[in-house]
C-alpha cells in the first residue's frame, strides 16, 4: 500500500467522549451527577467545588455523546467513516479509553446477543463493524475474505482469546502459548501465534465475542469486581479482490484494530496490594506510551515512541500516517467518580 509512506501532515486522531448513563443502583442511591454533556457545542461540563466554591471545568471534544446517546448513532456518526476507510484498504484503530465500569466493554461489544438477524439496539462496534463490512461486500458483489483475531495483552504479554480447545484438560498449557511480535521490513506488523478466524457471517461474530469474552482475564478489586487490568484487541482483516493483471491477483487489504483498553484508575485507591500495583504499573505503562505515541502523531514528532510497549508495537502498522484513529473516552456521571472523570477527560484532551 504505497499510500503508507506518504508524509501527510494531516491529522486522523478523532477524540470522542461518550458519559454513560447512572446505573439503576445509582439512581435508587440518589448518587448527584457532576457531569452535563452539550452533544451540539461538543462540550462536556464538569461541575466541581473546590473550598465551596463552584469551579467547573468544561473540555471540548471533536464528538461529544451524553447518556441518552445509542450505540447506533456513535456507529453511524464516527465508525462507519473509518470502516469505510479500511474497505478502501486502510489500516485503522478504534480505542475504548476509561475507568473500569463506565462503559468500555458495552461501547465495544455490546450489552446483547444477537437472535440471530437484526442487531440488536445495544449491540456495540464489533458486531456492527463485521455487519457493515459484509453488507458493503455483499452488496458490490466482491470476492473477499474476513478474519479476525481476538487477542488479550495483560502485563505486557499476548493470549489468544480464540486458541482452540483441543484437549480440554491442559487449556491452562494452550491458552498460554506465547505469542511474539515480528515486523516485516515493509511497516506491518506480524503476530506469531495467533490464531486468525474466518467468518462467514456476521452473527457469527457473537460466539466468537463470547469465547474471547469468557477467556479474558479479569482479576478482584475492592473497587470493581470485575475490574480488568489487561486489554483486549479485537482485529478484523480484510482481504478484497479487485481484479487480475495478467496471472496476477490484485488484492486491497485493510485492517481495522478494536482495542478495549484496560481500566485507566489509579490502582492504589482501591486498595490493591503490591503484586497488583506491578500488573498496573505495566498496564500504565501501555496505556502512557499509548497516549505518548498519539501525541506525538497529532504534533508530527519525528520521534513516535512505538517500541516502548506491546501494545504499540503491536499496533503500529494501524496507527499513525495515513490511518485513521478514534478514541473514545468513557466516562461516568457520579459524583463518587469525579477524580478518575477528571483524570480522563485531562488524558484524552492532551490525545486531540
Ligand atoms: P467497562 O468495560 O468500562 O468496565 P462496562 O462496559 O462493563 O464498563 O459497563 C459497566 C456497566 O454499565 C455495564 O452493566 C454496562 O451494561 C453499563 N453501561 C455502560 N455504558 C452504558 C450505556 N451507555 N448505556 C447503558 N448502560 C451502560
Ligand atoms: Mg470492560
Amino acid at each position: 500500500n504505497s499510500n503508507r509512506h506518504d508524509k501527510d501532515k494531516e491529522v486522523n486522531v478523532q477524540v470522542l467522549l461518550r458519559c454513560r448513563p447512572l446505573t439503576d443502583d445509582e439512581q435508587r442511591l440518589n448518587v448527584p451527577k457532576v457531569v452535563t454533556c452539550n452533544e451540539s457545542k461538543r462540550e462536556v461540563t464538569v461541575l466541581q467545588s473546590v473550598a465551596s466554591k463552584q469551579v467547573d471545568r468544561v473540555f471540548t471534544f471533536d464528538k461529544v455523546f451524553g447518556p441518552k446517546a445509542q450505540q447506533r448513532s456513535i456507529y453511524d456518526q464516527a465508525i462507519s467513516p473509518i470502516v469505510s476507510e479500511v474497505l478502501e484498504g486502510f489500516n485503522c484503530t478504534v480505542f475504548a479509553y476509561g475507568q473500569t465500569g463506565t462503559g468500555k466493554t458495552y461501547t465495544m461489544e455490546g450489552g446483547m446477543r444477537n437472535k440471530g438477524g437484526e442487531l440488536p439496539v445495544e449491540a456495540g462496534i464489533i458486531p456492527r463493524a463485521v455487519r457493515q463490512i459484509f453488507d458493503t461486500l455483499e452488496a458490490q458483489n466482491a470476492d473477499y475474505s474476513m478474519k479476525v483475531t481476538f487477542s488479550e495483552l495483560y502485563n505486557e504479554e499476548i493470549t489468544d482469546l480464540l486458541a482452540q480447545e483441543d484437549q480440554p484438560k491442559s487449556t491452562e498449557e494452550k491458552q498460554k502459548k506465547p505469542i511474539s511480535l515480528m515486523e516485516d521490513g515493509k511497516g506491518s506488523v506480524i503476530v506469531r501465534g495467533l490464531e486468525e478466524e474466518a467468518v462467514y457471517s456476521a452473527n457469527e461474530i457473537y460466539s466468537l465475542l463470547e469465547r474471547g469474552a469468557s477467556r479474558r482475564r479479569t482479576a478482584d478489586t475492592l473497587l470493581n469486581k470485575r475490574s480488568s487490568r489487561s486489554h483486549s484487541i479485537f482485529t478484523i482483516t480484510v482481504h478484497i479482490k479487485e481484479g487480475t493483471i495478467g496471472d496476477e491477483e490484485l488484492i486491497k487489504c485493510g485492517k481495522l484494530n478494536l482495542v478495549d483498553l484496560a481500566g485507566s484508575e489509579n490502582i492504589y485507591r482501591s486498595g490493591a496490594r503490591e503484586i497488583r500495583a506491578r500488573e498496573a504499573g505495566e498496564i500504565n505503562k501501555s496505556l502512557l506510551t499509548l497516549g505518548r505515541v498519539i501525541n506525538a502523531l497529532v504534533e508530527h514528532s519525528v520521534h513516535v515512541p512505538y517500541r516502548d510497549s506491546k501494545l504499540t508495537r503491536l499496533l503500529r502498522d494501524s496507527l499513525g500516517g495515513k490511518t485513521k484513529t478514534c478514541i473514545i473516552a468513557t466516562i461516568s456521571p457520579s459524583a463518587h467518580c469525579l477524580e478518575e472523570t477528571l483524570s480522563t477527560l485531562d488524558y484524552a484532551h492532551r490525545a486531540k
